[in-house]
């Protein structure tokens, strides 16, 4: 193998070998002197090597972040060569040297301006063959850690990936805080046995809080053996096993994958591929992020600026769904790891959507409450101003009673006259020798009858002062309430010689209304009709009560022989303060107006051509009346 790993506990060295050539190596930063662009006339052409075959995750990671940063960044403007040099499959010499006079002769029309040597068996290779393919070019090596230049020559610049394994098992002490046992897995390779040794210097300290034991040199079946019957409390680190005793070859990631798969405890591994086959996370340098680095390396190669610092940096990862395999819990995950297939909850996936939702229902909560506030505002307006046109109406009532009263104390007096009357006569018929009893016994029926009319008028009076607080809904005959109308005015009427005509029919009017408001309405018009007849010859002063049916509504007309209305107040006569009378207040018909309109009813007046005016109030018929039509 040889390209992905690097060592921590020999970083310093390597950074101050690389520093000495003025590159920047790993997180150390060193500043080259500035020389002109490489290229002037033509697009610059770069040549990626990748070591094995397109097999290999972890190159062709690096490979496409690489290449995407560089077409980003020059528009598309750039020529750019990959060679997969398949040195793990063929190693032998002879094939190094037959793909170096291959590729230096197939780029002797197009020599590379800068080469991008991909691990380090990539690196050795251009390193090597560098004056016959890429003769002048500028060499960028990647993709291994930066203790394994020691072949490279002092001018080949490079991104290193370092792999600290120590915080790699922290992450796993801080996920698993009860483990007792630590295991490490490696293989047989030259490189295993590296990251062996190394991962022994690096974890000398941590391993002392564990019973730690370093499994290696086995068959691969044994690995997979071992793994899968350790304590639950274990924290089990696979290296790399890239050879196994036999000298079977694995891509590592394949290896890990046959270990983890029936392990008993987490298993935690260096590198970013080991993610997606069984381990549970580590501290790496992700292959996107060293290919975007060195991809900003090679263009500023190309621009001829001075080498920026350049660091790989690494990061915390782990995959979820091992997470939720073991039980461990997030929470423990150190900060700014970066969980991969880790499930959305419902919120993250759809916050969009829910927030819209959201602002909906409160847009809608919003909205009913205004509606509801808005109608609690309106009842109480309409309640309010019930109890205002109540208070009104008693007043209008207290009016025509105050204007009726003389008439009504008159015909009260009649009643009371014709019992004082009979009284003293059945009195002077008891003192006689022989009374006669039947006389008597007529005088006190008469005087029965006159207490009953008497006490009619007063009945009456108190139903024209009734107060109401609230509508007293009855249903009643519009022909009824007109005739005990009509009883009320007729001592009025008689007293100005006025004549009371009823044409009522004999159909049935129910509507549903207050019984003393509608009344109140006939006695206003009725009022008016013998104001307005006042001037006229006492022979003409007829006022004609005709009710009928009119549109499916009860109707009621009140004409009289006045003068009538001018013609230029006939849509302005049920306005409020409108009077032509000495005392009037002009509310009568206002009154009128408003009462009726509250049962659903209506009134119009107009004049009669013969002379006089006409008052036309409407009410609905009442429900049950319209289904019986
Ligand atoms: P008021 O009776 O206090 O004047 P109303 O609102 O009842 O108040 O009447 C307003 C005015 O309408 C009266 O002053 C009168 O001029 C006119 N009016 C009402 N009824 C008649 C009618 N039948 N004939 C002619 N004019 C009328």
């Amino acid at each position: 193998m040889g390209w992905g790993c690097g060592y921590s506990a020999r970083l310093q060295h390597a950074a101050a070998r690389l520093t000495a050539v003025s590159v920047v190596v790993c997180g150390c930063a060193a500043v080259a002197s500035a020389a002109p662009p490489l290229i002037v006339d033509r697009v610059a052409r770069v040549l990626v090597l990748y070591p094995y075959d397109e097999r290999i995750a972890a190159t062709t990671m690096i490979g496409e972040a690489l290449r995407s940063r560089l077409l980003q960044a020059t528009d598309g403007k750039i020529d750019l060569f990959s060679e997969f040099l398949d040195l793990s499959r063929f190693p032998e010499a002879e094939h190094v040297g037959r793909m170096g006079r291959y590729l230096a002769e197939k780029y002797a029309a197009r020599r590379p301006d800068v080469v991008v040597a991909i691990g380090s068996d990539s690196a050795s290779f251009i390193s090597a063959n560098r004056n016959s393919i890429a003769p002048g070019a500028k060499i960028v090596a990647t993709g291994f850690g930066n203790t394994e230049t020691n072949d490279l020559p002092g001018d080949v610049i490079g991104a290193f990936a370092t792999f600290d394994i120590l915080k790699t098992v922290e992450m796993a002490r801080k996920l698993q805080p009860d483990a007792h046992h630590l295991y490490i897995l490696g293989g047989s390779s030259n490189f295993d046995r590296k990251w062996l040794a190394t991962a022994r210097a690096d974890l000398r300290e941590f391993a002392k809080s564990y019973e730690t034991t370093y499994i290696e040199d086995l068959t691969i079946e044994e690995f997979v053996e071992r793994a899968s019957h350790v304590p639950s409390d274990s924290i089990v680190v696979v290296l790399t096993v890239s050879k196994d005793r036999n000298g079977r070859n694995f891509i590592p990631r394949d290896a890990m994958r046959q270990i983890a798969a029936t392990a008993t405890a987490p298993i935690y591994g260096p590198y970013q591929t080991y993610i997606d086959n069984g381990a549970v996370g580590a501290y790496t340098v992700t292959f996107d992020s060293l290919g975007q680095t060195v991809g900003s390396f090679v263009i500023d190669a190309i621009a001829g600026k001075p080498v920026s610092s350049v660091d790989a940096p690494a990061t915390y990862i782990v995959d979820a769904r091992q997470l939720r395999r073991w039980g461990l819990s997030e929470k423990n995950l150190p900060p700014g790891t970066v969980q991969m297939h880790r499930e959305k909850s419902f919120w993250e996936d759809h916050w969009l959507a829910a927030t819209g939702a959201f602002g909906i229902v409160v847009m809608q909560t919003g909205i009913i409450a205004i509606l509801l506030l808005e109608r609690r505002r309106r009842h109480d307006a309409e309640a309010k101003s019930r109890l205002h046109l109540l208070e009104a109406i008693h007043l209008n009532q207290s009016a025509t009673a105050g204007a009726l009263s003389s008439s009504i104390a008159h015909e009260l007096n009649q009643p009371l006259s014709a019992i004082r009357n009979n009284a003293e006569a059945a009195s002077v018929l008891l003192r006689s020798e022989s009374p006669d009893l039947e006389l008597i016994k007529q005088i006190l029926i008469d005087i029965q009858e006159d207490d009953q009319r008497a006490g009619d008028i007063i009945g009456r009076m108190r139903g024209l002062l009734k107060k109401r607080s609230e509508i007293d809904w009855q249903e009643f005959d519009l022909n009824d309430v007109t005739s005990s109308a009509i009883r009320i005015l007729h001592g009025e009427a008689e007293r100005r010689s006025i004549t009371l005509d009823s044409d009522q029919r004999s159909i049935k009017l129910p509507v549903r209304a207050d019984r003393v408001h509608v009344q109140q309405v006939i006695l206003n018009l009725a009022t008016n009709a013998m104001d307005a007849m006042s001037d006229a010859a006492t022979i003409k002063r007829t006022i004609t009560f005709a009710t009928g049916r009119s549109n499916e509504k009860a109707e009621l007309c009140v004409s009289d022989t006045g003068n009538g209305i001018p013609e230029e107040r006939l849509s302005s006569i049920f306005e409020p303060f409108y009077t032509t009378k000495q005392a009037g207040t002009g509310l009568g018909l206002s009154i009128a107006r408003a009462i009726l309109e509250t049962y659903g009813g209506a009134i119009s007046a107009c004049n009669r051509p013969e002379g006089g005016a006409v008052f036309r109030m409407v009410l609905p018929l009442a429900r049950s009346e319209e289904r019986d039509c």
